[in-house]
């Protein structure tokens, strides 16, 4: 059998369906379409109908009463209801029923005025008018409209075919011209619901295109938002690399200039070394050859003199040197021992108080125990923090011309703070953050010069870390200087007890 089914729409074309669920739509969708021509088409055929009535007057004769009737008490009514149903909501229940049955009662009416009027081409002129209107004016459907057609038809000759007075050429003449009406209403009925069917399925897919691109769209938009996301983030650890190597970058640059300068101040410090070294080594040769050219005692003496000097200060060199090495290759060990801190303090006192050169300055030296004689027994590496308060009262002394030095410590929060105070040359700002660095004595040539190595700081400053305090420097150029650092020591209670 030949495929009646429009291959695009799915719509066939003989029964005039769709074979899905959009045969239900349509129907909605015809309804809605449809309603005010339906409307419209009834209010004209009520007036048509009407106006029909008047001219009944001139043909319908001795029938006038009964056509009339036919026409205003039965077909009016029913035209009028079903414009009034059109407003309400269950007409699109029932529409294509209502409007079956009005197509067929308006029909028997014009059929019955055919019919006893025979002669008369004015009535079957109006059941033309009832084939047309019903196929394609007032909205029924094809296949109803159709159905309605036929038994029109049939009714029409049943009813002839009983009168006996009919004229059998009549009849036919009629016929005629009926099924050539009902055949041309047929046609442009099933026409336009054709075209009807393909618009709205035409509709459809339009809808479900503008779905598909909308659905599209919101993929695409939550595409690119997700893209966007990705992309920031991306971009935010790209920046975050980027500001990562800068800094590795800059490290790296400081790392290699702190590189270049210790290794300038290692240079430096060797040749000064071998410098410093030479000096009172040739101080200590040239004066032992001198010595038996002394011409008196005295002169002598004077040799003996210089050649010790010399020989202490290349031992004090030599020391801070192999304390370096010894800090430096890790050798270096504390030893905690108990010990008496005040007898520390006094033992430093001693050693500088009669030092020539504070002596002939006048140099006040003074110091102060924060600690009573009983309570000052504490454990840790007496002779680390014995040097280290030598080479500051050390240092005090050497930079100050004239004043005072001051130095001890104080007791505070379980924590000992020394300090060495002095009225000496101060250091300027600029220099403070250095004096601490190894070999820093090297760069620092806006003092006078002084006997110094430049590494007594430095020493100092790697054992208070090794014992876990820090040293700091306050210093004010021309008016002196104070060094200070903070020792959390163990007492040796025992100790103290006793002398309690
Ligand atoms: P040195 O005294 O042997 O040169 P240090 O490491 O002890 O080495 O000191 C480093 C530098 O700090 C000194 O060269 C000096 O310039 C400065 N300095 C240290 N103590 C004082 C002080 N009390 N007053 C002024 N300058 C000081």
């Amino acid at each position: 059998m030949k495929n009646r089914t429009d291959s695009a729409s799915g719509l066939n074309r003989f029964t005039l369906h769709f074979s899905d669920q959009r045969e239900m739509k349509f129907r909605s969708y015809y309804f809605e379409k449809t309603r005010l021509t339906t409307r419209v088409a009834f209010l004209l055929l009520t007036l048509l109908y009407g106006v029909f009535g008047y001219l009944d007057t001139y043909w319908a004769g001795d029938y006038l009463v009964q056509f009339l009737i036919i026409r205003l008490a039965i077909v009016l009514p029913l035209f009028v209801m079903v414009i009034g149903l059109s407003f309400t909501k269950s007409f699109r229940k029932y529409w294509q029923t209502l409007l079956f049955i009005n197509y067929l009662v308006a029909a028997i009416g014009i059929i019955i005025m055919v019919v006893l009027l025979p002669q008369s081409s004015f009535y079957s002129n109006g059941m033309m008018l009832v084939f047309l209107a019903g196929s394609v004016f007032i909205g029924l459907r094809f296949a109803l409209a159709s159905v309605a057609g036929f038994i029109t038809l049939i009714l029409y000759n049943l009813i002839s075919l009983n009168m006996p007075e009919m004229s059998l050429a009549v009849m036919m003449t009629n016929n005629f011209f009926f099924v050539g009406a009902l055949l041309i209403g047929m046609f442009a009925s099933y026409y336009n619901e054709i075209f009807n069917r393909q618009n709205f399925d035409l509709y459809l897919q339009i809808a479900k295109k503008q779905q598909e691109i909308e659905s599209a769209n919101a993929n695409l938009e939550k595409k690119v938002e997700q893209r966007t996301i990705l992309l920031d983030s991306q971009n935010q650890e790209l920046y975050a690399e980027v500001e990562r190597r800068i800094q590795v970058e800059e490290e790296l640059i400081k790392a290699k200039e702190d590189a270049i300068q210790s290794e300038k101040l290692k240079s430096a410090f060797l040749a000064n070394m071998s410098h410093e070294i030479r000096t009172p080594m040739n101080g200590i040769i040239g004066f032992a050859d001198l010595l038996n050219e002394a011409e008196d005692e005295n002169e002598l003496n004077e040799f003996i003199e210089i050649i010790k000097k010399n020989g202490e200060h290349l031992l004090n060199l030599i020391n801070d040197i192999i304390d370096l090495s010894k800090i430096e290759s890790g050798i270096l060990k504390i030893h905690n021992q108990s010990f008496n801190l005040n007898q520390l303090t006094k033992e430093v006192y001693d050693l500088f108080v009669y030092d020539q050169h504070m002596v002939e300055a006048g140099i006040a030296l003074t110091y102060e125990n924060g600690l009573s004689n009983e309570q000052c027994h504490i454990i840790t590496d007496r002779t680390r923090i014995k040097q280290i308060v030598i080479n500051l009262v050390g240092n005090a002394c050497k930079y100050t011309d004239e004043g005072s030095i001051h130095f001890g410590y104080t007791f505070i929060n379980n924590t000992l703070h020394f300090f060495v105070r002095d009225t000496g040359i101060g250091i300027d700002e600029k220099q403070q953050e250095h004096v601490f660095e190894r070999f820093m004595q090297v760069t620092l040539d806006n003092i006078p010069k002084r006997e110094s190595t430049g590494l007594g700081l430095a020493i100092s400053k790697t054992y208070l870390k090794m014992m876990g305090g820090d040293i700091k420097v306050k210093s004010q150029l021309g008016k002196g200087s104070e060094f200070s650092f903070k020792l959390t020591v163990e007492f040796d209670d025992e100790k103290n007890q006793i002398q309690e």
